[in-house]
């Protein structure tokens, strides 16, 4: 990184995130980024099609409004209480500016979690509040609290967490809600479709809450860059307001008709989710043979960690072999890896080549 002078001054202060490799070499097992190992519903791809008939020369609708109403028919809910954004990092980011920013007022997090919130905290000059987790490396609700006289911004958990998998039961989520009832509890539920209780069905109930999701896990839409949030319409229309202060236009007329199909083709998203959940509960079992301790996961990918062997060098020896996985140099979590989970054709590549190299 070389500073130049034409730079604002916070451009010098921020810190990045960093995503998982994306390398361009083909036959990689690619373990890394927690993507769907299976393409996405067919009728995703058709209506991409049919929206290229339609003309790209237009705009596309700036409310999104058919995407809207497919993703609130599918969870029961109205139109207006969803939004939908360019992935749900961009999701996320308005939610920060829109909800975080009280007053010097710090924001609560778990330590272990997805790094793309403090990433946003510095975008903001967000102060954070960072609570360890309990034993286990599970998230502690009851230690998600301000400490004494000090007023929060909100909190913000992923559930299941991430790079953990670990997920939390919907009463600890309510928990939350009535421990913050006058802040914002935002819970990230990117990979809740395998296997997670998702707290959509509580936003009728608490104002305060903002489920957002993701179509890059579950509906294997990495590449179109779709996400989504639930709240209460006032919330949504926080939202709004901060989209609309930033680009009109973050969701393509693409993405709009893709993501849209996503939702209508719910068979399909069942039956990839459950092989998926199906390939974890083996890979899990076939790890714990080869000496691995493997966190019980809720995601769409394990945590894992081997009681004899450097996790940066197993990644590093998986990785000679053609074989990615994530792992994070970060205290407490140093000693494991992050596997997604392949498809069996490459659940079985990661084990031959793991049990090459424990040999
Ligand atoms: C993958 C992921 C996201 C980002 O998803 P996009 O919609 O692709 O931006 C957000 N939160 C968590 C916890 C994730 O793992």
């Amino acid at each position: 990184m070389s500073p130049s002078p034409f730079w604002s001054p916070r451009v010098h202060g921020l810190v990045p995130y960093v995503p998982g490799e994306q390398p361009r070499l083909a036959n990689l097992v690619k373990l890394n980024t927690n993507e769907n190992p299976y393409p996405p519903s067919p009728r995703v791809a058709a209506a991409i099609q049919a929206a290229v008939q339609q003309g790209l020369q237009l705009y596309p609708d700036p409310d999104s409004t058919l995407l809207r109403q497919a993703v609130a028919a599918h969870h029961g809910l109205a139109a207006d209480q969803v939004f939908v954004g360019n992935g749900s990092d961009e999701v996320l980011a308005h939610a920060f500016f829109a909800f975080f920013q009280q007053r010097g007022a710090p924001l609560l997090l778990p330590d272990v979690t997805y790094s793309f919130y403090q990433v946003y905290c510095g975008l903001y000059g967000i102060p954070m509040e960072v609570v360890p987790l309990a034993d286990g490396l599970r998230v502690d609700v009851e230690a998600l609290v301000a400490p004494a006289g000090v007023e929060v911004a909100g909190v913000v958990i992923a559930n299941p967490n991430a790079p953990t998998g670990i997920g939390l039961p919907l009463a600890s989520i309510e928990r939350l809600l009535q421990m913050h009832p006058g802040r914002v509890v935002l819970v990230d539920e990117a990979y809740v479709d395998f296997g997670g209780e998702n707290a959509v069905g509580l936003v009728a109930q608490y104002p305060n809450l903002l489920v957002v999701h993701t179509l890059s896990k579950s509906r294997a839409l990495a590449g179109l860059r779709v996400g989504v949030a639930f709240g209460q319409s006032p919330l949504i229309d926080a939202l709004e307001r901060v989209k609309n202060s930033f680009n009109s236009y973050p969701l393509d007329r693409l993405a709009q008709a893709g993501a849209t199909a996503a939702y209508e083709d719910r068979a399909y998203f069942d039956e990839k989710r459950a092989a998926v959940m199906h390939s974890r509960e083996g890979l899990s079992l076939q790890l714990e043979d080869l000496g691995f301790e493997v966190l019980p996961s809720q995601a769409n990918f394990v945590f894992a960690r081997h009681p004899s062997h450097d996790a940066a060098g197993l990644a590093a020896r998986l990785r000679e072999r053609g074989v990615l996985v994530r792992h994070f140099r970060q205290p407490r979590i140093a000693q494991y890896l992050r596997i997604s989970i392949g498809t069996p054709q490459q659940c079985d590549a990661l084990l031959q080549a793991l049990s090459e190299i424990l040999r």
